[in-house]
């Protein structure tokens, strides 16, 4: 309970950060024009955009009048329904299936929070006990690796299940073959989950998603079904451009889930509800921290509450 509150806190503090806070629009007497102009302002600050925006304030004025409220307060806890079922639909966990090892790739731009996050996703799995098995195929990065070496061994604490890390020289330079090389070795060293880490930028004029596309192909050529779980890295603090990228990167690759991460530190949540509208890809965990530990399950409702409080 202690750790849900410090999650909700820290991302009520990032919230907050906002200019104005969705919060002030309700401190007046009554519900009239300017209190709507004011929830549209304060919404487009926060990056929820101009479709989930609109959405919200029709949502809401309806939901206000079948209430027949009056007072303020009342329409902010409405609007707190709004939200919520709004963002509901991207509640989903991440669950691990049958299949040995359960494949994940993980994508994402330079800077999203990638490598962070899969340590923090490989301690909660091994805390699971699930034996992990990182794959470093982020080859055109020349500390991809060793970042990935070091966040595994953090994840690795006594007591949970080893965690072996893959790590295919540079010289060797392709990340299909490292990712195909890491789904074998996985599945012969029984590894529940294969983790691949996958470059965020290329040196060259190589393009991105043909790239990653090619991953995804080879990776199915090493294990009937996967890749599995196909995972989206993404930075809450950069509003719209993370709807941008959740668009882009699930039209190459058909993402399975998302991670969005800096939530402790942004004014930009609103992307949250522009993604349940326009590309719901669920969430399966938001990051609000550097720490092992700062990875959440994402909750609407909770979301919604940390928002308006
Ligand atoms: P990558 O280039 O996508 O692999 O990004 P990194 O994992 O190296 O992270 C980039 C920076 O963002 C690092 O300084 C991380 O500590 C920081 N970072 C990652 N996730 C979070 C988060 O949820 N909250 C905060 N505040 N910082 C984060």
């Amino acid at each position: 309970v202690a750790e849900r509150r410090t999650w909700l806190d820290k991302l009520r503090t990032g919230l907050r950060k906002t200019g104005s806070s969705i919060t002030q629009v309700f401190t007046g007497t009554q519900i009239d024009d300017a209190l709507y102009e004011d929830l549209e302002a304060a919404l487009l600050m926060a990056d929820a955009g101009v479709k989930a925006t609109e959405f919200l304030l029709k949502d809401l004025k309806w939901r206000v009048k079948e209430a027949k409220a009056t007072d303020p307060a009342a329409v902010k806890g409405l609007l707190a329904d709004a939200i919520t079922d709004l963002l509901a639909p991207l509640e989903k966990p991440l669950e691990i299936g049958e299949a040995t090892p359960t494949v994940m790739m993980v994508v994402g731009v330079n800077g999203a929070g990638k490598t962070t996050s899969i340590g923090k996703l490989t301690r909660h799995l091994a805390d699971g006990g699930q034996k992990v098995l990182l794959a470093a195929a982020d080859t055109f990065r020349a500390a991809a690796r060793e970042q990935l070496a070091v966040w595994a061994d953090r994840a690795d604490k006594p007591g949970a299940p080893a965690v072996a890390v893959e790590i295919v020289s540079q010289e060797s330079g392709d990340p299909s073959s490292v990712s195909f090389d890491a789904v074998v070795a996985g599945k012969s060293r029984g590894c529940d989950v294969v983790i691949a880490d996958t470059a965020g930028r290329l040196p060259t004029q190589l393009h991105l998603m043909e790239e990653l596309k090619k991953i995804k192909r080879v990776i199915g050529k090493a294990q009937d079904g996967a890749p599995h779980e196909v995972l989206l890295v993404v930075d809450g603090n950069t509003g719209q451009n993370a709807l941008q990228q959740v668009k882009a990167f699930d039209d190459a690759l058909q993402l399975t889930g998302l991670i969005i991460t800096k939530l402790d530190g942004t004014a930009k949540g609103g992307v949250l509800a522009a993604i349940a509208r326009e590309r719901p890809v669920p969430v399966y965990f938001v990051g609000v921290g550097e720490k092992l530990e700062d990875l959440q399950t994402f909750s609407a409702r909770e979301f919604a509450q940390a928002v308006l409080s």
